[in-house]
């Protein structure tokens, strides 16, 4: 037991050149408790061991493990992630990372104060719904717009301002639930809306909704069915019917976008989704989508259409629970101006990663390969290839549509895959791949730039020798 009298008192290990250093970077009282922390660590380990050790060892052991202590417990829980699944908008990762303009104008908001809620030519109390609204009638051609906390928030504000109390009219084909607990049903019930469902799961005709149709009818409603297809039998009622058929009755006609894309990709192939300008020029009365699915920019929910209507959804109550901060409308705001004045399919990372060609996709995953293969030569990588992969728009997009992308993929030796997916999500940043074939696809379309620099490193070191723990 004598190991355990070496360990130094506290009043000196603090003296300790590496504790002082460490003193300058976080407070005191941080660094006592981390270090009791490391002396009962050591401490134990010594009981399990019952090793002899000198007092300077034991200085420099604690020393060792209060640094790491400092390193675990001083970071938050948001980590960076490096994305080599090939799927875009990967709700799981954060979905849309965010381009220069709208970092930079998010950083500058951020650090000062602004006009957030302040009219600077009148000099009295603004209105924050202000800020991004002129931008967003520029950009999709509608009359108005307003932004809330996301995408569920704007469903649920629009089904309860036009709808509370009333009845709205919902093909069954478009009763959809979006991963993460949001189902039409269940917000139309928080709305205060009664839902009535026509047609049939397959097929529901525009005659349906008109049949539906009674005094009580405040909206017909309208679910891009963003996350999957009904194929073969099928038919739906076309946006512009349903707006034709609410101007005749008098109904408001609500579309509930999702993805809510504002360039034209359908030079790449994205031709499905309906833009949010091509909704607002069929003509319906509001539209809502996402801010950060294939808009490219924070979590947002965005409302667009009739001046009327935006106004009313203004004064609700609801909208005050449902507001979005500075910082969403600062990223919002930069991410809206990129699309208005600078190059969007170049600079919003989403919009690179859709529209960068296949050509250019198989060079970057054969510099890739090559440069692994300078780096993982020591036995657990039994070989290297390129191999074409199915990428994903995600984000409930493009449900059925592969991107075709390239990938770099890692054959392990015997078993050995399993442990080094499992060391690569425990580094920092840590890196998340594909597992297909029994083998490690790394897609190079969702690896934002410099990750590739990185991800070497952490290949190289996750595929290093074996430890003790595997
Ligand atoms: C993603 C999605 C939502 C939810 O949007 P959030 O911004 O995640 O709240 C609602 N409806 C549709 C059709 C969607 O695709």
């Amino acid at each position: 037991m004598s190991g355990l009298r070496n360990i130094p008192p506290m009043d000196e290990l603090l003296e300790a050149e590496a504790v002082q250093q460490q003193l300058q970077r976080f407070n005191r009282g941080f660094v006592i408790a981390n270090l009791k922390q490391a002396v009962a660590d050591i401490r134990q380990e010594l009981r399990v061991s019952g090793q002899e050790s000198s007092r300077e060892d034991l200085g420099l052991r604690i020393v060792t493990r209060l640094d790491r202590l400092l390193w675990q417990t001083s970071r938050g829980t948001l980590q960076k992630v490096i994305n080599a699944t090939g799927v875009v908008l990967h709700t799981n990762l954060g979905r849309a990372p965010l381009c220069k303009r709208a970092l930079a104008y998010l950083q500058d908001m951020g650090r000062d104060y602004n006009n957030l809620e302040y009219d600077l030519e009148s000099g009295e109390r603004g209105s924050r719904y202000h800020h991004v609204e002129e931008l967003l009638i520029k950009l999709t051609g509608a009359e108005a717009g307003l932004v809330v906390n996301n995408n569920a928030a704007a469903v649920l504000l629009g089904l309860n301002t036009l709808a509370q109390g009333c009845e709205v009219i919902v093909s069954r084909g478009q009763l959809i639930e979006i991963g993460g607990a949001f189902r039409i049903p269940e917000v139309m019930k928080q709305s205060g809306a009664k839902l009535v469902e026509v047609g049939t799961t397959n097929r529901t005709y525009i005659s349906d909704y008109a049949n539906a149709i009674n005094e009580n009818t405040a909206l017909l409603f309208a679910a891009h069915t963003s996350n999957y297809k009904v194929i073969g039998f099928s038919a739906e009622a076309q946006l512009d019917e349903l707006v034709d058929l609410g101007k005749a009755r008098q109904i408001p006609v609500m579309q509930d976008l999702g993805s809510g894309i504002l360039a034209d990709l359908s030079e790449w192939g994205l031709k499905e989704e309906p833009t949010v300008q091509e909704s607002v020029r069929s003509g319906a009365d509001i539209i809502t989508f996402s801010g950060d699915k294939l808009l490219g920019g924070p979590q947002a929910g965005i409302m667009v259409g009739r001046g009327s209507y935006v106004e009313r959804m203004k004064k609700n109550q609801l909208t005050r629970a449902l507001r979005v901060d500075k910082m969403s409308i600062a990223a919002l705001e930069g991410t809206l101006l990129e699309y208005l004045c600078g190059d969007p399919l170049e600079n919003i990372p989403v919009l690179k990663m859709l529209t960068t060609t296949s050509v250019d996709l198989a060079a970057r995953a054969e510099a890739l390969k090559q440069a692994l293969q300078g780096q993982l030569q020591n036995g657990e990588v039994v070989a290297i290839h390129t191999a074409s992969t199915d990428d994903r728009v995600g984000g409930g997009a493009y449900p059925t549509y592969q991107l075709p992308g390239f990938a770099v993929q890692l054959v392990f030796s015997e078993n050995r895959l399993e442990s080094v997916v499992r060391r690569l999500r425990a580094m920092e940043p840590a890196l998340v791949t594909r597992i297909k074939d029994n083998s490690m696809h790394i897609s190079v379309r969702t690896l934002n730039p410099g990750d590739e620099t990185l991800l070497i490193e952490l290949l190289a070191a996750a595929c290093g020798p074996k430890d003790a723990e595997d």
